[in-house]
């Protein structure tokens, strides 16, 4: 079977190669805002919105003339911005569509990039060589990596690399496709699955993924980090080595938070057949204060991402349960539902049948249930 992949690793650029790749970065950036605002205007006058396109040959033009600096960086990079735009314009309209149509989303129109987030990222095309320590890219020439042997050097068609700065390092990111081994869904079991605050996941067999320790480690720090920050005046030389040591720290955090999602979910979609999981209204539950730091920390949507792709690699279907499904108030033993269920109740008893079970392994195995009634 032929998949797509993204594989992103760390680059080791010296002081040149960090400059030039933030050319190409201010390159990216500066072609889309360019791109968003002549949409923007060509709406606004009543005139046909230019294509990706059509604002690259615009773009072409200007490049012999007040754009020449442009010259110093690869086509790619203006030229898939522009597509990006075209993207962000898409998913709007999307979204514009949706609303319509009832839903409750966030229409959001595409915003102007700033540098306020970091450098940002570009993407290259075109003759893309991988070698076991190191990545040649057009213009940029070969790069050095910091991991080795991480990016898929044999069995794979390359077909781009984004370069993106986060924190003062740089990264990697390519976009292969590849072939694997057909699914084999034979000899696994299905199982329901409970994403909680506790632990990132529990399963309905009766196993589980805890949250990595580093992670609240992670966040203690980066509340400290913050306190510090406030204290410090905005723009002093002190105020900005908080600013990126708190920009580490972030970065750290959502590696390690990264990195536990796709242990877990590579995992169930290699040894389960079906997974059934719970379909949580995060947009209701952000607004509970106390929570939302910690539905953002387990990444729900993220889970059900690559749940969702990588069930299409191994073989796991992914279900998701109705929305008003109580998979927390029912109980597994004899399928009476509570009224009520209080957060800070870690077990559940129930009053009908007796059964006292460990809340989160509750609400996996009526998750599983779901798959036989
Ligand atoms: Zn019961």
């Amino acid at each position: 079977m032929k998949i797509l992949r993204a594989f992103k690793t760390e680059l080791d650029l010296n002081k040149v190669q960090q400059t030039i790749c933030a050319c190409h970065a201010g390159a990216a950036r500066f072609a889309y805002n360019w791109g968003l605002a002549r949409k923007i205007e060509a709406y606004q006058a009543g005139q046909k919105v230019p294509t990706a396109i059509d604002l690259h040959r615009e773009l072409n033009v200007l490049k012999q003339g007040e754009l020449a600096w442009m010259y110093a960086v690869s086509k790619c990079a203006p030229q898939e911005a522009l597509r990006n735009l075209d993207q962000a314009y898409a998913h709007f309209f999307r979204r514009v569509k949706e609303k319509q149509a009832g839903k409750n989303v966030k229409v959001g129109f595409p915003r102007f990039k700033s540098k306020k987030n970091g450098l940002g990222s570009f993407r290259l095309t075109g003759a893309i060589h991988i070698f076991e320590n190191a990545i040649q890219l057009p213009r940029l020439g070969r790069l050095r990596l910091k991991e080795r042997g991480y990016l898929p050097t044999r069995g794979v068609h390359v077909l781009s690399a984004t370069v993106s700065e986060r924190a003062r390092r740089w990264f990697v990111s390519v976009q292969v496709e590849m072939e694997i081994p057909d699914p084999q869904p034979a000899g696994k079991s299905a199982a329901g699955v409970d994403l909680g605050i506790v632990r990132l996941a529990t399963v309905s067999d009766g196993g589980g993924i805890d949250n990595p320790r580093a992670l609240k480690q992670g966040l203690t720090r980066i509340k400290r980090l913050q306190r510090q920050l406030s204290r410090r005046q905005t723009g002093s030389a002190n105020g900005k080595k908080a600013a990126l040591r708190l920009a580490k720290a972030h970065s750290r955090v959502v590696n390690i938070r990264k990195n536990a999602l796709h242990q877990a979910t590579s995992w169930l979609a290699k040894t389960k057949s079906a997974v059934v999981l719970e379909d949580l209204n995060v947009n209701g539950m952000l607004k509970n204060h106390h929570l939302a730091q910690a539905i953002a920390d387990v990444g729900l949507y993220e889970f059900r991402r690559q749940m969702s792709y990588k069930g299409g690699w191994y073989g796991c279907e992914v279900l998701i349960a109705d929305r008003f499904y109580p998979s927390s108030k029912r109980c597994s033993g004899c399928g009476q539902v509570k009224p009520a269920l209080l957060l800070n109740e870690r077990e559940y008893h129930c009053g009908y049948c007796g059964l006292v079970i460990d809340r989160d392994l509750n609400a996996a195995i009526n998750l599983e249930q779901l798959l036989y009634a």
